[in-house]
């Protein structure tokens, strides 16, 4: 029996039996099941964006060597990314080896061997989970996670990037599209520009999908207009949100799948987000909130920033009111301000409006403060640079706005 046969078995008994009273803690929510894995219900709240339901993980305590029978599979790739969300699972330190103990990476091009080829050559479902970190933003990002998700029972959003599209998605706020970012990139930056100045003058030179040469025909990835989340061209089982998410929630990932598969503790929710509490990023930052009215707005660089105070009080914008909770506010308590990297919370769609709405909040009003108009605050909202890469900085991808477009004149 293969280990696609053993993990429908064991999914098919679960459905069957709920999961026990005492293993409830470490399963999440009662839920839909995973793409091809019935899940029982544990008998907790079901939320559709889950909640971080675990203690911090020890990898080298909780997870068993592999059974008789062989190990899971798993494979990590990055598609439109920084290599941030690969380093971060480098960042579970010696822990990664224990990690070979139950698991063999069929593919992890930042790390071990793995071939495209090998991995078509797998069953469909061979692979127990694919992590996925980075955005969609070319025709081979697109197959790779195409590919994945047909070998895979279980897909994982890993980072921003992938779960919002993150910063590579602030690319959709380029009118042109791919054609003026390549343009910029190859024809119009200082390098490239003398570049072309001095080689091809006559036509500059700049990527082509396809070439013909002696050996044959040579091709690249077409560039899309428009950068997509992960989401938005396949099926996600679950989401860890982070720039990149903090080691714990990979721990607290690979924990559940294995408890799942090696002692039948049900899975959590399908959709649900590794490593989020249910409240905003505030209700764990330790700064003290005073809910000023902000009359300024400055840069942490411009002032000294007092360390204990909240950094909104300080006229810092924040955008921990409209943030989903879980990284345990490692930038604020840094004294830098939240940039919101962990998405939205569960009550909110706009993560940017959300951000926008809690800090117009804080600005005087004429009820409170006679002395202020309307022009004094748009005079203060003037000050803030680049408004629409400050509260989308992440989520441009998962946003209503999604991407510029430019009106056809008439
Ligand atoms: S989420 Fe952040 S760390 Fe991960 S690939 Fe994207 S930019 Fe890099
Ligand atoms: S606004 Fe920012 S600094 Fe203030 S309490 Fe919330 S997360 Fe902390
Ligand atoms: S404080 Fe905000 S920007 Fe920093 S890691 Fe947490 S969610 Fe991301």
């Amino acid at each position: 029996m293969g280990f696609f046969d053993r993990f429908k078995k064991k999914n098919k008994a679960q459905a069957a039996e709920p999961a026990k009273a005492e293993e409830a803690p470490k399963a999440a929510a009662a839920a839909p099941a995973p793409a091809k894995a019935a899940v029982a219900n544990a008998g907790q709240p079901t939320t559709k964006t889950g909640f971080n339901p675990y203690p911090a993980a020890d990898l080298g305590e909780l997870l068993p060597p592999a059974p008789a029978g062989g190990k899971i599979k798993i494979a990590i790739y990055w598609t439109a990314a920084c290599g941030g969300c690969d380093v971060s699972i480098l960042d579970t330190n010696e822990r990664v080896l224990t990690i070979a103990q139950f698991a063999d990476i069929v593919m992890w091009p930042v790390a071990v061997d793995g071939k495209e080829k090998d991995i078509e050559a797998l069953d469909d479902g061979a692979i127990t989970v694919s992590l996925i970190n980075g955005a969609i933003r070319n025709s081979e990002n697109e197959h790779m996670a195409k590919l994945l998700r047909k070998k895979s029972v279980l897909v994982v959003a890993y980072g921003t990037c992938a779960m919002f599209g993150g910063t590579p998605s602030l690319a959709n706020l380029v009118p042109g599209g791919a054609s003026e970012i390549l343009d910029y990139v190859y024809t119009k930056t200082p390098t490239s520009a003398n570049f072309q100045k001095d080689y091809h003058a006559d036509k500059p030179v700049v990527p082509q999908t396809e070439i013909q040469v002696p050996e044959g025909t040579l091709t690249l990835p077409v560039v899309y207009d428009t950068v997509k989340a992960l989401d938005q061209v396949i099926d996600v089982d679950y989401y860890i949100p982070g720039c990149p998410p903090q080691q714990e929630s990979i721990s607290h990932l690979l924990k559940a799948v294995v408890d799942f598969v090696y002692n039948g503790v049900a899975l959590p929710p399908k959709g649900a987000e590794i490593g989020v509490t249910e409240k905003c990023l505030c209700d764990e930052c330790p700064r003290k909130k005073e809910y000023a009215r902000i009359t300024k707005i400055y840069e942490p660089y411009q002032v000294n920033v007092d360390p204990e105070k909240c950094l909104m009080d300080q006229g810092i914008l924040c955008l921990g009111p409209a943030t989903v909770g879980g990284c345990n506010a490692r930038c604020t308590k840094a004294g830098q301000p939240c940039r919101g990297c962990y998405g939205p919370t569960q009550l909110v769609q706009e993560h940017g409006a959300s951000a926008l709405t809690a800090i117009a909040s804080l600005f005087p009003v004429l009820d409170d403060d006679p002395t202020c108009d309307e022009q004094q605050i748009i005079e203060i909202m003037k000050t803030i640079k680049d408004p629409l890469g400050y509260f989308y900085a992440y989520t441009v991808g998962k946003s209503l706005i999604q991407r510029t477009v430019v009106e056809e004149k008439a």
